[in-house]
């Protein structure tokens, strides 16, 4: 009982998607007639372009039996005889496989190994010695940082729960890394730092740290928190989180509490972004101003209003005046001295 017709030889179909200099061609037809394809492809790049297909990274793949990588997901397609849907045809009920042939989006096992490697050693979570003499505020802020870069980018992936052994593994580190610092033992981590966070109206157990501040409410850093759910239709706003930023000013900047573009100081958020290898990406095009300020800031986070935020993310023009440089160094300075 297929649901829809899959086997007649004369069917063809060719999508297409592409981010950037990375694309992905799904082909229904023979893998003749696939590899004729590339053969076009690399003809038209190669004449009309004058650019190199890079043979190791184009490969075919049978999506059935094989995974084709884009962006850091594996892209499959489903075949799963157990799930059914009823579909009501004339009035008459009929079961039908309800997801063979659809395409799925999973995180790959080794993307979830690697960002786990980061935080372990000998097999086992570790405490990374290199936060331990910033504040618990910032130790903390690091971790839901690099976490939820990951969750973030992977919420199409149905596997997605998936990332629940790397925020155990991170969770390990972090409290131990807690724990290392003022020299307690790990379950007095849990004790002096651990909350109940309610978000979007559920609950999550997690860890919290906050510097208190004069006039105003304390900042608080958040560990925890975030929902492992599946959600396809989500859009994807990161490119695929990379680790080790340095943070160390992090936590001043977010004191001082300005947006790094136009100075503003309302709904100011970190805003994560690509590795700056990337941001010197821009070949032929001049440099959009926010790309142009984390060059010179050489900060892999920008913090940044609600408005300059959208408009990066979206690529908009920036029609209100900026601050310069030295204004930003400037209010850095003031913060520092006082806190
Ligand atoms: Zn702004």
């Amino acid at each position: 009982m297929p649901s829809t017709m899959r086997d007649d030889p004369d069917y063809r179909r060719l999508y297409y998607v592409r981010y950037a200099d990375d694309f992905l061609l799904g082909f229904t037809g023979p893998k003749s007639e696939a590899e004729e394809i590339k053969q076009q492809l690399r003809d038209f790049l190669r004449d009309e372009l004058k650019l190199e297909l890079s043979e190791e990274k184009t490969l075919i793949t049978h999506a059935i039996s094989q995974a084709a990588r884009f962006l850091g997901y594996q892209v499959v397609i489903l075949q799963d005889d157990r799930k059914h849907t009823l579909r009501d045809s004339h009035g008459v009920k009929a079961a039908c496989r309800s997801i063979n042939g659809k395409i799925g989006l999973r995180i790959p096992k080794d993307v979830i190994e690697e960002k786990c490697k980061r935080y372990m050693r000998k097999g086992k979570a570790r405490h990374r010695k290199e936060l331990e003499r910033v504040s618990d505020y910032e130790i903390i802020m690091t971790y839901q940082l690099e976490y939820r870069g990951i969750a973030q980018y992977y919420r199409l992936a149905y596997n997605m729960t998936q990332l629940g052994k790397l925020k155990w593994i991170m969770e390990t580190s972090l409290t131990k890394t807690l724990a290392s610092k003022h020299q307690i033992p790990v379950p007095k981590v849990y004790e002096k730092y651990g909350a109940k966070l309610v978000v979007e109206g559920k609950e999550y157990k997690g860890l919290r740290a906050s510097i208190p501040r004069p006039d105003k409410e304390p900042l608080v850093a958040s560990w925890g928190g975030i929902s492992l759910q599946w959600d396809i239709k989500a859009t994807l706003r990161e490119q695929p989180p990379r680790l080790g930023a340095n943070r160390s000013e992090l936590e001043r900047r977010l004191l001082a509490e300005f947006c790094e573009l136009c100075g503003s100081d309302k709904d100011v958020e970190v805003h994560h972004v690509k590795a700056m290898r990337k941001l010197h990406e821009y070949p032929g095009r001049p440099k959009p101003a926010w790309v142009v300020r984390m060059i010179a800031l050489k900060r892999k986070t920008l913090l940044l209003c609600k408005r300059c935020h959208e408009a990066t993310e979206h690529g908009l023009p920036m029609t209100w005046p900026l601050i310069s440089l030295e204004e930003i160094k400037a209010r850095r300075k003031r913060t520092r001295s006082r806190y």
